[in-house]
């Protein structure tokens, strides 16, 4: 028992109106009538799926949440399923506005209002609506640079922003940008670096919520733009569900690959009122998106210009220093006391600033970690330090257990253990060669937490090391709950041996629990002869410290592997 009221004539603007109360439907009729537009009616969510069946030129729909059978927001993500170009604008009262969210979030409604509306607010809508429609038939009909229907390319994506603004349109910018994506044009060459983009690139389309469209920044750079503003949770939600088909991993070009986003977005006119500001400060809240709870998306905020101007100068840097190439991982040795051979390598970052010189990672690793940077950053130092080891072992030189520092920060990726797997096999390098340092301090922050993450990771088959051991909570008492193959006495205790009896007390202590434990312990920071003695007697395995070498760039290192026995020297400051 279909009511319709099919208006005959031009087939553009036509709007279909859904609401279970017949006295709305006639308000809303009058109301877009008289607007000039083409109106037609339902009183269920089946029937307007049977109408925009029949009548395919239908491109906006407004309806109501609340309704018999079917809610407004089953409709429209029945209609988002079935008729991809048809907008939908919900109706709704402030009771159902929690569900309302739900849908906006699942991206099948373009706008809601409620009710009772605003005449002028709801036309207004609905002509948006039809601009929109407007914009995508067009964008739909042009390719960008990786051949994707509907992917814009940078001068497309500052026009439509361009032409937004001027109609007084809030827009929402979400710049997106693959983690690590150089590693992939490194180890599997362009061609192949292309193929993952392509498939990226379409899965984000696919996923698009419904009023957004994607554009290509350049590389690996990416934008989502919306027509509107929603809240930050929203917004981050968005985000999150655009990401969603990322947390598993992707069968491209006949590989497995875990791929990863960061994200930070803007909002115009608050963050930006032009399109070059807005796209600028969205990208500025990728870099220094401080991570609130697990979600690592935040909105772009002045206060990221405030703060020391050098550290906020560094920090942009920091951002370019990858790109710039102007990192560099060194090697330092640990070796074992009894045989004086290398049986380990611990990598250690490195920052050439153009212009100031060598950076300390004690001044960087920390501006890394509050603006997220070190997940890049850390990802690039993995994957650097186990091709660097592959290429030691295809050179037939001694093998050795290589030690890369993980922060805490990294600890809350999604997903880390496919991470380091998946670099592992991009490397080309065993599980049982790698070992992963993780300091105590961040591992007694959430013990529970810690044992899950840390047996995920030693389930890969690699090692696991505790560091700065004696500087944080330093009680073996929860050691044993960790699945932990070596612990690293910090280099502040044995500074003190063996003048300080207490400290050298300790370290006994220390060394004879984790050898109870089924632990090696390594100590650092070792550059005299008479610590070196001590530590040897107190039974320690393996010596790390400026007493055999500092930490030396990879040739150097190569050249250490091959004089083995090291011989050590006393180091004088
Ligand atoms: P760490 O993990 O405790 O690394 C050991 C630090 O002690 C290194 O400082 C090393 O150069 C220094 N060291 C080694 N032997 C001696 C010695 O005999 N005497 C003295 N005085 N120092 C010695 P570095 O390279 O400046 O790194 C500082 C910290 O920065 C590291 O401490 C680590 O926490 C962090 N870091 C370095 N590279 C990375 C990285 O790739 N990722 C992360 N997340 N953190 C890193
Ligand atoms: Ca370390
Ligand atoms: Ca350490």
């Amino acid at each position: 028992m279909l009511n319709r009221a099919i208006e005959e004539g031009e087939m553009q603007k036509t709007v279909l109106v859904i609401d279970d109360e017949k006295a709305i439907l006639r308000s809303l009729k009058r109301i877009l009538h008289h607007a000039g537009y083409k109106v037609m009616t339902a009183e269920s969510g089946s029937e307007a799926l049977q109408l925009l069946e029949e009548n395919r030129h239908i491109r906006v729909v407004i309806t109501d949440y609340r309704m018999p059978n079917m809610t407004g927001g089953e409709l429209l993500a029945n209609i988002k399923q079935r008729f991809s170009d048809v907008i939908g604008i919900m109706l709704t009262g402030y009771a159902d506005i929690e569900s309302v969210i739900a849908a906006l979030n699942s991206g099948a409604v373009y706008k809601y209002l409620t009710k009772p509306w605003n005449d002028t607010t709801l036309l207004a809508e609905v002509e948006s609506a039809f601009l929109h429609c407007q914009e995508l038939d067009k964008l739909r009909s042009n390719s960008g640079s990786l051949g994707i229907k509907n992917l814009l390319s940078r001068h497309d994506v500052m026009d439509l922003l361009g032409q937004w603004m001027s109609g007084g349109i809030q827009t929402t910018a979400v710049y997106l940008d693959v983690n690590m994506f150089r590693s992939y044009n490194d180890s599997l060459g362009y061609e192949v670096a292309d193929q993952i983009l392509i498939a990226l690139a379409e899965t984000l389309v696919k996923n698009l919520p419904e009023s957004a469209l994607l554009g290509q920044m350049g590389g690996d750079e990416f934008v989502m733009l919306m027509p509107e503003v929603c809240s930050e949770t929203e917004t981050q939600n968005l985000i999150e569900t655009l990401l969603l088909p990322f947390h598993k991993l992707q069968n491209i070009a006949g590989r497995e690959l875990y791929v990863s986003f960061s994200a930070g977005y803007a909002f115009s006119p608050d963050d930006g009122d032009t399109p070059e500001a807005l796209v600028r400060n969205a990208q500025a809240a990728l870099f220094s998106y401080k991570r609130s709870g697990s979600k690592p998306f935040t909105r772009y905020r002045s206060v990221m210009n405030a703060g020391s101007r050098e550290l906020l100068s560094l920090r942009s840097d920091l951002y370019q220093a990858l790109e710039k190439n102007q990192f560099t991982v060194v090697y330092q040795p640990k070796v074992s006391l009894s045989s004086g051979l290398i049986v380990g390598a611990e990598s250690l970052l490195r920052w050439q600033h153009d212009s100031l010189g060598m950076i300390s990672p004690a001044t960087f690793i920390p501006l890394a970690e509050s603006s997220g940077l070190i997940e890049p950053i850390g990802d690039w130092v993995l994957a650097t330090a186990c091709s660097q080891r592959r290429v030691w072992q295809l050179e037939g030189l001694p093998s050795f257990l290589l030690s890369v520092n993980l922060s805490g920060r990294q600890l809350h990726q999604k997903s880390l253990a496919e991470k380091v797997k998946h670099i592992l096999e991009l490397a080309g390098i065993q599980p049982t060669d790698l070992e992963l340092e993780i300091t105590e301090t961040f591992l007694i922050q959430d013990i529970d937490s810690s044992v899950e993450l840390l047996n995920e990771l030693k389930a890969l088959g690699i090692k696991l090391s505790i560091d700065d051991f004696g500087t944080g909570y330093s009680s073996l008492s929860y050691l044993n709950r960790l699945p932990i193959d070596t612990l690293k006495i910090d280099g502040s205790f044995v500074k003190e041996l063996p003048q300080c009896r207490d400290r050298v007390d300790l370290v006994r202590n220390v060394i004879q629990m984790s050898h109870d434990l089924g632990m090696t312990v390594v100590a650092e920071g070792v550059e005299t002869q008479a610590q070196l003695d001590t530590l040897n007697t107190l039974k320690c395995d393996e010596i790390q410290g400026y007493f055999y070498s500092p930490p030396v760039s990879a040739e150097q290192f190569r050249v250490l592997l091959e004089n083995q026995p090291l011989v050590g020297k006393p180091y004088q400051p």
